[in-house]
């Protein structure tokens, strides 16, 4: 079944790397790639692409990821052994759910990340994915995944 809730693993670091995107961009939407690990139903986030927002007006309410942009996301995945997951995107001062404008741009089993940023900062990061017949978002579980190693673990030793 597609529409069930699945697991979405993401290191804290890539979270960050969303969040801090979203501010940067903010009040308008920034949006980017998604490349990972897609495992018994199951998606692991191994890397971002973040894209400059190509939408020309209301850059404040949409995001547009070019085909040129797309092509880009599936030969970086490629190169890296890794699958395009799917696009992220920001909601400046609204929830991290998708809006009717989303669903409508959305394609079924591509995974859909949202941070929401308000008043400039994030709040919350949650992740969907659309059901087979595009009616509707499923929210996923999004699972914190620990960074291994920590590179200057050794200066305590
Ligand atoms: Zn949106």
């Amino acid at each position: 079944m597609t529409d069930d809730r699945k697991i979405v693993a993401i290191r804290e670091s890539l979270v960050r790397e969303i969040a801090l995107h979203g501010e940067q961009t903010f009040p308008e939407e920034c949006c980017g790639a998604i490349l990972g690990t897609y495992l018994d139903g199951e998606r692991f986030i191994r890397k971002l692409m973040p894209f400059p927002n190509e939408q020309e007006i209301n850059r404040e309410r949409r995001f547009l990821i070019t085909p040129e942009q797309y092509r880009e996301a599936e030969k970086l995945a490629r190169a890296e052994k890794l699958d395009l997951l799917g696009f992220y995107h920001s909601h400046p001062d609204h929830p991290a759910v998708p809006s009717e404008f989303d669903r409508e741009h959305a394609f079924p089993w591509f995974l859909y990340v949202i941070v929401s940023i308000m008043h400039g900062k994030s709040e919350k990061l949650m992740a969907w994915v659309l059901t087979e017949d595009r009616a509707r978002f499923v929210e996923q579980e999004l699972r914190a995944e620990m960074q291994s190693p920590i590179p200057h673990k050794k200066e305590h030793i």
